[in-house]
């Protein structure tokens, strides 16, 4: 639909829902048909974007579209390999669902496409489905074989969580390589081993890969030996990463890098003061375990947590594990999750890599 203003000038075409917190979601600045065509024109805007910036010879994972940060709300697409997978979150887009996968079609002739929209966030637009299935062509194989920067995973696209992938730290994982050679690293939060194999990669010594579900450190032992790193001569925690990090101190277990990438603590506005306690202590615990001139990775992709306020939360974890903290690198998503001028609320992803020394 139209929007115009007051004046009766046009503001943009989107779509609206009254049932919705977020009324009215816009497509574009300007008066448009929003039909298949729209689409193929977007599809084609995005991949071109991507082609820019991503390496497609050592890389075929990436996110093609990310919702409003892309123009186009409610719609995410990743593609794996061959294979795209779709997440709808709107009802808006939700109709447009057909035309969505004619238009995917046409532009990145896939093998197949997926949709994992078995999303709560669906209900607050008033929809009472979460569709999960084939939407077009092949199912993907289980798993699935995907390339990160030369480095080959497997990717549980119907049951993973989120798409099946982490696909928004790949230039994160990949930074850690350059800081893994020779040390040991303890990687929390590990998932399917990204970060793991990414410092295996970069030469790392011996890699502890700790995470809560059992599933993703089993794909995350594949993982290793397909890039030809044995299982066997690494460790892997299924467990609560706050027991194991108090476990670790009191064995006075000790590494050279601790990679920290939780899921998000702070879902809303309501739950900022207890998920930052979460990060400050967590970050502690992760800081105390740390050999003297040790490296913290440390990540949040919480959109209410601002990086000035994780710089914050690592200042006091710091202070509280007595370490001077010195930051390296400090990112944010990559361009394939657009951080967008027009969205500042699509920025999430914050990344620091810092040195820490005993004080
Ligand atoms: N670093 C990963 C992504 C991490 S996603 C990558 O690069 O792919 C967050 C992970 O934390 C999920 O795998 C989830 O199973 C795990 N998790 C959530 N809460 C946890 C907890 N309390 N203890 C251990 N793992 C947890």
């Amino acid at each position: 639909m139209s929007v115009i203003d007051a004046e009766g000038s046009t503001v943009g075409t989107g779509y609206y829902n009254s049932y919705s917190q977020i009324a009215l979601r816009l497509f574009v600045f300007e008066e448009a048909v929003i039909d298949e065509a729209f689409f193929v024109g977007k599809f084609q805007e995005k991949l071109a974007f991507r082609k820019r910036f991503l390496d497609l010879s050592t890389t075929d994972a990436f996110r093609l579209v990310f919702s409003e940060s892309d123009g186009l709300p409610g719609l995410i697409v990743d593609v794996y390999g061959d294979f795209l997978v779709v997440q709808i979150h709107t009802l808006g887009m939700d109709r447009l669902r057909e035309t969505v996968v004619k238009a995917l079609v046409k532009v990145l002739k896939p093998k197949g496409i997926y949709e994992r929209s078995d999303l709560e966030v669906r209900k607050k637009d008033g929809l009472k489905t979460m569709p999960k299935g084939v939407l077009y062509g092949e199912e993907p194989p289980s798993p699935y074989e995907i390339r990160e920067s030369g480095l080959k995973y497997l990717v549980d696209i119907q049951g993973g969580q989120k798409t099946g992938f982490f696909l928004d730290q790949r230039d994160n994982r990949f930074a850690l390589r350059k800081y893994a050679q020779g040390k040991t690293v303890l990687n929390l939060f590990s998932y399917s081993g990204g970060f793991s194999i990414s410092a295996l990669a970069g030469g790392a010594k011996q890699v502890t890969s700790v995470d809560i579900s059992s599933a993703a450190l089993d794909l995350a032992k594949k993982n290793f030996t397909l890039n030809g790193f044995d299982p066997e001569d690494h460790i892997f925690a299924v467990k609560d990463v706050f027991d194991f990090l108090d476990e670790a101190q009191a064995k006075g277990m000790r590494y050279d890098v601790v990679v920290v990438d939780p899921p998000a603590f702070v879902k809303n506005q309501d739950s900022l003061n207890h998920g930052t306690n979460a990060y400050i202590k967590l970050n502690q615990k992760a800081l105390q375990l740390l050999n003297d001139d040790g490296i913290l990775v440390s990540s949040s992709c919480s959109s209410h947590v601002t990086s000035e306020l994780f710089r914050t939360v690592l200042f006091k974890s710091a202070l509280q594990a007595k370490r001077e903290l010195v930051i390296l690198e400090q990112k944010n998503q990559p361009p394939d999750h657009p951080l967008n001028v027009n969205f500042p609320e699509g920025e999430y992803l914050k990344f620091f890599v810092c040195a820490a020394k005993k004080v």
